[in-house]
């Protein structure tokens, strides 16, 4: 079929090998293809050419402190679920020249750091991804205070979203309300079936380069029917896993109960319990690094040797370490302890202060790379379970 542009809200097929036309397509329209693919034993992000770089028939094992990869004769190009990886690093990159200073004349003059970065289009993010990008947006952009180089990779980041078709003992979506069906944020949405993708136009730009892939076609009723019921299905999946297996235990799946979950924090800063994690924590501040939502930094200047010319760069940075809370009185939070409880009662209850929204979308990250398996829904039971 040739038409300019595929309408919003419409669906089409496309057979699963023609996939490549769509990363053909992104890449002839001047976007860097991002998709996962497996490097050193994990699923992550990486440049993507080829749909053989995509980690067909694996799938991954996650747990607290616990991640692994298999094979599977039933999985497809994306039945793996969320990496460390998110889609933070390309909208807000773990290091980046903010400004460059120039001595001139006895006076600095300071320039913005352009972004020369191609735009990016990342293939494979998850709901819960789309619904930490959105939380991203409200703290660098819809605050007072708009991050200007955050500002045009947003504008420029195209969304190809897969709709999960398994989920990881980790992942709480359901208890955030944040998936597992992604329903906004994306330019295209694919819910991948045995031998076909479906896919959803989520905007103009969507519905443009989709047009222009060879091979696709209208999707008939009762294959939107298949596509969306597996969504449905996992859904209830999860629940029905939770609620049957509620207590501590190997490979549990995750709930979060988040009734009042603000106000149940707020009011138990000096619960025994926190003292009870801090004595496992090792404030190593893997769990802020792998977090969609976190968003903490430092910024340093770095001078030449005339010192006539200075970078500033931001680097992220962690609320577990002991410099982030230096002030010239000096460090405030100077207990593992007064760290954990920073960092959790800010996700979940002084986040909702700041921007109405929880800091925290269930993706479970925090939980599988936490090397000694701290697990947040669990703390939040424990605190709930004897709260005063
Ligand atoms: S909770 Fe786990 S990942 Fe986070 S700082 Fe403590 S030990 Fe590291
Ligand atoms: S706090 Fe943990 S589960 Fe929640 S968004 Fe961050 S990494 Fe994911």
């Amino acid at each position: 079929m040739s038409v300019s542009t595929i309408p919003v809200g419409s669906t089409v097929s496309l057979q699963k090998l023609r996939l490549q036309g769509l990363i053909d397509a992104l890449t002839n329209a001047g976007y860097q293809v991002i998709g996962p693919q497996i490097a050193d034993g994990a699923v992550v992000y990486d440049e993507l050419d080829s749909l053989e770089q995509l980690p067909l028939g694996v799938i991954d094992e996650q747990d607290g402190g616990r991640y692994r990869l298999e094979r599977s004769n039933d999985a497809g190009y994306f039945d793996h679920v969320v990496g460390p990886h998110s889609l933070k690093r390309y909208l807000f990159p773990p290091q980046e020249t903010l400004q460059q200073l120039h001595l001139k004349d006895g006076h600095w003059n300071v320039e913005p750091t352009p972004i020369h970065d191609k735009p990016v289009a990342v293939i494979g993010a998850r709901s819960c991804d789309l619904h930490a990008v959105a939380i991203q947006d409200r703290v660098f952009l819809e605050g007072p205070y708009v991050d200007p180089g955050y500002r045009v990779r947003r504008e420029r980041l195209f969304v190809v979203s897969v709709q999960c078709r398994r989920a990881a003992a980790t992942c709480f979506c359901h208890s955030m309300k944040t998936g597992p069906r992604a329903s906004r944020g994306f330019d295209l949405s694919l819910t991948e079936l045995d031998d076909s993708f479906v896919i959803e136009v989520g905007s103009d730009q969507g519905g443009q380069i989709l047009a222009s892939v060879e091979g696709w076609k209208a999707s008939s009723a009762a294959i939107v029917d298949q596509a969306k019921e597996q969504s449905v299905q996992l859904e209830r999946t999860m629940k029905q896993r939770a609620d049957a297996d509620p207590a501590a235990g190997t490979s549990r799946p995750r709930q979060l109960d988040t009734h009042d979950v603000h106000d149940l924090l707020l009011n138990n800063l000096d619960h025994p319990r926190w003292e009870q994690v801090a004595e496992r924590c090792l404030a190593c501040a893997n769990c802020t690094m792998v977090c969609p939502t976190c968003f903490c930094s430092s910024v340093t200047e770095v001078a030449d040797l005339t010192g006539e010319h200075v970078r500033r760069e931001r680097t992220w940075a962690s609320c577990f370490t002991a410099e982030h809370s230096l002030l010239n009185s000096g460090v405030v939070r100077n207990s593992t302890k007064s760290r954990y409880r920073q960092w959790l009662t800010h996700k979940l209850a002084t986040w909702i202060d700041q921007y109405d929204t929880s800091g925290c979308v269930g993706c479970g990250r925090c939980i599988t790379w936490c090397p000694v398996g701290i697990d947040l829904t669990e703390e939040v039971a424990a605190i709930r379970e004897t709260a005063s």
